[in-house]
């Protein structure tokens, strides 16, 4: 049975990006591997997002000394957000045994923060499972900030 296609898909000709797909995406940029010394290290994290305009970006972890470096999902959005975009439609990252990781707190403040269409953006979670980026974000402070500053 053919499957329906989505109004975005046949007014821009976009494809859709499977879940499996963009784990898949994250996969083939893991590389685990030291930099300057064995402590300072990237790929140890990666993570594929795809964004509202169907565009696919990745990006890698890199840990430093003296709380340097940055997460894998930074570097994918700052990948996004270098070529122009900002909106996330689903974003995965995973670990050296594959398996998928949940963005930590700054990474989910970050892409909350960049466009407020992110706020619905599904975050592909351990065990097959997914969840919007604001219910991983409740009672956000935001909320209560803009009401007292009128923003
Ligand atoms: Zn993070």
């Amino acid at each position: 049975m053919a499957k329906l296609r989505s109004l975005r898909q046949i007014c821009f000709g976009i494809l859709p990006v499977t879940n499996e797909e963009l784990i898949e995406k994250a996969i083939s940029v893991l590389n685990p591997r030291p930099l300057s010394t064995p402590d300072i290290k990237a790929g140890m994290v990666a993570c594929a997002l795809l964004t509202k305009g169907g565009k696919v970006y990745t990006g890698v972890c890199v840990d430093a000394y003296c709380a340097l470096g940055f997460c894998a999902e930074t570097a994918a959005i700052g990948a996004m957000i270098t070529a122009g975009e900002t909106a996330i439609d689903k974003i995965v990252a995973v670990g050296t045994n594959k398996n998928i990781l949940t963005p930590c707190g700054r990474c989910r403040e970050f892409m909350y923060q960049i466009d407020n269409k992110n706020h619905n953006c599904i975050v592909l979670m351990p065990k097959g499972k997914t969840s919007l980026l604001k219910e991983l974000l409740p009672q956000h402070w935001y909320e209560e900030y803009a009401k007292v500053n009128n923003v």
